[in-house]
């Protein structure tokens, strides 16, 4: 593998830095672990760094010019995704240009694209996905959820859950059953869902890192126009498990993680007594340091593979496992390192580093979770990645 970067895509990073050094305020770092403290700053922030963005057509830089991206190559996609990351970056493209966009690219019809894609790329739809549902996480193929054509329309009964963002979204990527009587795999279908549908309900989640962001979405008698079917009827497993692919994959962990590192080092040089009070707290740093730069390489395989036209599979697993448990170890060592008072949130005065790792460590436990386990990871690499039975 070839890991440089070319003279345009290391001027593109720097543009892209001097663009985040003139949106975000200096002690961005800080404020940006605060939960509900901020909040509504937060999202203002959001909204102008997000405009910024669509007007030098950055939110969705690898599309077709004509649906509002520069058709830039996807390491310089990843490039924006790592430095975003780093340095906490409110807004962004979300699910929309993440994987809502591109999966109506490879499946959508030529309505479909004009119709939604630049309105994605100028920020102005908010994505959330409805796949799980509470008798179909892992095995997704088993949801019940039902789309039941009815002259131009498909009639929609269901429930969904885990829906991130959907208190915020005005538009939902929804995964339903259209035949019941094929075999599981083939009887699903995707569809665009207009959140404000009659018969939608977002209900709030609680989880405990205090997000906010997870929903139950129930669909009662939900009619949605035959023109937003996604692909061919019935073929929406397979477009799911592609479309699944690219939520896996990401620099994100690995440039989030280098930036928590980086404070805890700081931390630990700054309180001698992190390091003398916990002999193996300067093994514990460096292993985690080591961790994080070989994650990188393990995430940035992936755009590598998809600029050579092809379609990472099992990769974008071994991306996902690899920076989700190292987000948890990261966490876990922070953790360890600041002691009791790194349990603190950052409500308390006693809190340590503003309570950014209590935060981390509540917040990475999901990380494990969503886009499929750990387990299901494992089961994918050792399937398509190392040609083992199924389990
Ligand atoms: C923070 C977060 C955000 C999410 N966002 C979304 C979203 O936006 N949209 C959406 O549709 N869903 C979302 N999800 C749902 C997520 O995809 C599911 O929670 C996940 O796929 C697991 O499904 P489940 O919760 O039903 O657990 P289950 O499938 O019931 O699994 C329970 C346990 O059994 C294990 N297990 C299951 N099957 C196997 C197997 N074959 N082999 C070995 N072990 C197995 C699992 O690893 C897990 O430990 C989100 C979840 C979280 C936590």
């Amino acid at each position: 593998m070839d890991f440089s970067f070319t003279p345009d895509e290391e001027r593109f990073r720097e543009e892209l830095k001097a663009f985040l050094a003139g949106q975000l305020p200096e002690d961005w770092d800080f404020r940006d672990f605060v939960g509900e403290v901020g909040k509504d700053e937060r999202a203002e922030l959001a909204r102008v760094v997000n405009g910024g963005l669509a007007d030098r057509r950055w939110l969705a830089l690898p599309w077709a010019e004509e649906y509002g991206g520069l058709a830039a190559g996807q390491l310089q996609q990843a490039i924006f995704n790592e430095e975003s990351t780093y340095a906490r970056m409110p807004g962004g493209g979300g699910q929309g240009v993440a994987w809502v966009g591109p999966a109506i690219q490879q499946f959508g019809s030529q309505e479909q694209q004009a119709l939604w894609l630049p309105r994605i790329a100028r920020g102005e739809d908010t994505w959330s996905t409805l796949y799980t549902e509470p008798g179909a996480g892992s095995d997704l193929a088993s949801i019940q959820t039902r789309a039941e054509r009815q002259g131009d329309e498909y009639v929609v009964n269901g429930t969904k859950i885990f829906a991130a963002g959907a208190q915020d979204a005005n538009m939902g990527w929804l995964a339903a059953r259209t035949d019941p009587s094929a075999p599981k795999h083939r009887g699903i279908s995707t569809f665009v869902l207009p959140m404000d549908a009659p018969g939608v309900t977002v209900r709030p989640l609680e989880d405990m890192a205090g997000q906010g962001n997870l929903n139950e979405v129930s669909l009662e008698n939900v009619r949605i126009p035959a023109r937003n079917l996604v692909g061919a009827e019935n073929r929406g497993w397979y477009q799911v498990a592609e479309t699944l692919n690219l939520e896996r994959s990401g620099i994100g962990p690995m440039a989030a993680g280098k930036r928590n590192l980086e404070r805890l080092v700081a931390a630990a040089r700054d309180e001698a007594s992190m390091i003398s009070r916990n002999p193996t707290a300067r093994y514990e740093l460096a292993d985690r340091w080591i961790e994080m730069q070989v994650g990188y390489n393990v995430a940035y395989r992936v755009p590598l593979l998809q600029q050579d036209g092809l379609t990472p599979n099992h990769e974008a697993s071994v991306s996902k496992l690899y920076g989700s448990e190292l987000t948890q170890r990261i966490a876990q060592t922070g953790m360890r390192l600041l002691g009791p008072a790194g349990q603190l949130d950052a409500g308390s005065a006693y809190a340590k580093m503003g309570g950014a790792f209590s935060r981390l460590y509540l917040e990475a436990t999901a990380a494990t979770i969503t886009a499929g386990t750990s387990e299901v990871q494992r089961n994918l690499i050792a399937q398509k990645g190392l040609g083992l039975p199924r389990g």
